[in-house]
């Protein structure tokens, strides 16, 4: 049987891709991948991914701003982003969040929750899904997320590296979780992958962050789409279940959080 896939988390605005776009965002309907969604780095890529939802029908987009990329935004940068949702494309709000694993000084702590915390109450006033990104800060994250009243399905945790506790929290709370290539370099007894094992299938989505996090097995040094089966594989492998049942239980967890995307 042949499975399709969304990849829910990519930045092929990214420069990397400057050289081979086309070519690889035109070829990823013959890889089974249906649509991909790109997330927001700095606040400049806003602007260049919504040029590449131009171009090509199957790639749709988050805005927002990284939390490494915050100290950048200012109230009319902001409300350029509340602009661009306008755009039929914008299906979700992200990457926003909080990174502490680069730079720990209190003021650019200060500084994120400030524009996390402005773009979680977008998510809600807009009725979108959040794509969060987080990073040696899920208990700040999720003691900020609890404090508001959100939908019953208010999104995603990107690129999950927390623990068993921290994911089932967030599950309770509604979020998905979402799994790329980084689990795959991990020891299957770390924290993450045993959290990955234990977590229900309702709640996982795929990506790559793509150009980052180039699975295990996988060949070159950009990743892309295409590598969602290495995932898809060693995810199978971890919690002993088909990769079929995987990918298909998946797509059906994708309509539910993207509804936006019309699949
Ligand atoms: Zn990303």
């Amino acid at each position: 049987m042949r499975v399709s896939f969304v990849d829910t988390h990519t930045h092929y605005a990214h420069k990397r891709f400057d050289s081979g776009r086309d070519e690889i965002v035109n070829s990823l309907v013959d890889v089974d991948v249906l649509a991909v969604i790109e997330a927001a780095i700095d606040f400049e890529s806003n602007l260049k991914m919504k040029f590449i939802c131009e171009k090509y029908s199957h790639v749709y987009m988050a805005v927002g701003c990284h939390p490494n990329c915050v100290g950048e935004m200012d109230d009319y940068k902001y409300q350029k982003i509340v602009e661009l949702m306008g755009y039929s494309k914008v299906i979700a709000i992200g990457e926003t969040g909080l990174d502490y694993a680069k730079n720990k000084s209190e003021q650019h702590i200060q500084i994120q929750k400030k524009w996390f915390e402005r773009f979680v109450l977008l998510a809600i006033n807009t009725n979108k899904p959040l794509i969060i990104h987080a990073r040696e800060s899920y208990d700040e994250l999720i003691k900020i997320l609890q404090g508001y009243e959100l939908s019953e399905c208010p999104g995603v945790i990107h690129c999950f590296s927390g623990n068993e506790k921290q994911a089932i929290e967030l599950i309770e709370m509604g979020f998905y979780i979402g799994v790329n290539g980084m689990f795959t370099n991990m020891d299957m007894d770390s924290d993450v992958c045993q959290a990955l094992k234990i977590i229900p299938l309702e709640r996982v989505l795929l990506e790559t962050d793509s150009p980052y996090l180039l699975p295990k097995g996988a060949k070159g040094k950009r990743n892309t789409s295409a590598n969602l089966k290495f995932i898809v594989d060693k995810l199978a492998e971890l919690r002993g279940e088909s990769s079929e049942n995987i990918s298909r239980v998946v797509l059906e967890n994708t309509k539910r959080v993207f509804t936006k995307i019309g699949l």
